[in-house]
């Protein structure tokens, strides 16, 4: 899968400033470019993380993102400028990391990852970042990263505040022994929520830091010790507390053999999915965001049910008789709203799924 790599130049003068540390010498650059790092998710994490890894000399980068490179969010994804809009988000980040250091290699997958797909995209690395922003795709590279016996370096931001932890689950708790369902002051992502482009720069540059700590503590035969553990930023009071997550003995995916790990959609439609749906007919749409999101632009026959309605127990009475599609702006809200419904026996539903990505991956796919 690399053998095209470039042999490594040591006298490069690139690289000279990182050697010098303690620790990184020689022995640490060979590590760096013998590596190979999945980066899921080109947004406003995995853009300051795939431009340090490319530029600290990481030999081979695999690019995860289905989406285009949209204006409103280039004043946190920084590895895109006003050129590349509308252009695939994988295609404008190998130009720009092949600009950063050509002799980056880059493998990019221009699509969603999914059960379907996870197992062979991740496979060929050593190490997978997840910068995804929602719970399904965290926990979806979780699970794939517990089947494939690899570690995964997760981060989240909420406003101000910033999550960043390390897992192997061969050695440490898993995402799902921290968080069995889906906490709900993080399910907003950052468009829903509002965020600083700094305060996710941020994150992903630890992700980046945290990534080539794993790397050289590999390369010196040390132990890394970061696994298992949570670290918690408030870029607002600039406080930073940390603690050990500890391994869930009946944790759904951690607790069980990798080779019995099974990924699963969690009831999910993609932007695609939902379009032939609609020709198809019978199916209808619950829309949970707010009045002004849906006064702006909404599915026409959509259901408006804001998701605080639902999380204060008002569910709406559904026609049993279609598939219940529900959306949301990002595929965050709609989740959540997925998970109220399973969680109320009263008001579970067989055909009820939700549109991952949202409205925004409809309208920039479907309707482009
Ligand atoms: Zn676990």
């Amino acid at each position: 899968m690399h053998n095209m790599k470039p042999a490594l130049k040591l006298q490069e003068i690139r690289y000279q400033t990182q050697m010098r540390l303690p620790g990184f010498g020689a022995t640490g650059q060979f590590a760096l470019h013998n590596a190979s790092i999945a980066c899921v998710g080109l947004g406003g994490l995995g853009s300051p993380a795939c431009l340090y890894l490319s530029a600290a000399g990481v030999g081979t980068l695999g690019l995860i993102d289905g989406d285009r490179v949209d204006r409103s969010n280039l004043h946190r994804q920084i590895l895109f400028n006003n050129n590349d809009v509308g252009r695939l988000k994988v295609e404008a980040a190998r130009d720009r990391l092949l600009a950063q250091n050509p002799d980056t290699q880059i493998e990019a997958f221009s699509c969603d990852l999914a059960p379907s797909n996870a197992t062979e995209f991740l496979s060929g690395f050593d190490l997978i970042l997840d910068c995804t922003d929602n719970f399904g795709a965290n926990y979806l590279i979780n699970d794939a990263a517990a089947q494939l016996k690899k570690p995964v370096i997760y981060a989240s931001v909420s406003q101000y505040e910033g999550r960043l932890a390390a897992f192997d689950s061969t050695q440490s708790a898993c995402l799902r022994c921290l968080y069995p369902a889906p906490p709900k002051n993080l399910v907003l992502n950052c468009a829903q929520a509002g965020v600083l482009g700094p305060v996710v720069g941020t994150m992903g540059t630890l992700q980046a830091n945290l990534a080539l700590e794993f790397l050289l503590a590999q390369a010196s035969g040390t132990s890394f010790n970061r696994l298992g553990r949570l670290f918690v930023f408030d870029l607002k009071t600039m406080a930073m507390s940390s603690f050990g997550v500890p391994k869930n003995s009946a944790c759904t995916i951690c607790s069980r053999p990798p080779e019995e790990i099974i990924l699963r959609k969690s009831d999910e439609v993609s932007a695609e999915e939902l379009a032939t749906l609609l020709k198809q007919g019978g199916v209808g749409i619950l829309d949970v965001r707010e009045d002004w999101e849906f006064a702006e632009y909404h599915l026409p026959g959509s259901i408006l049910w804001p998701l605080r309605q639902l999380e204060n127990g008002e569910f709406p009475e559904l026609d049993d008789s279609k598939t219940w599609i529900i959306c949301c702006a990002h595929g965050v809200r709609s989740l959540r709203a997925l998970e109220l419904f399973q969680e109320n026996s009263a008001k579970k539903k067989k055909a009820l799924k939700h549109l991952r990505g949202g409205l925004s991956a409809f309208r920039s796919r479907v309707l482009d």
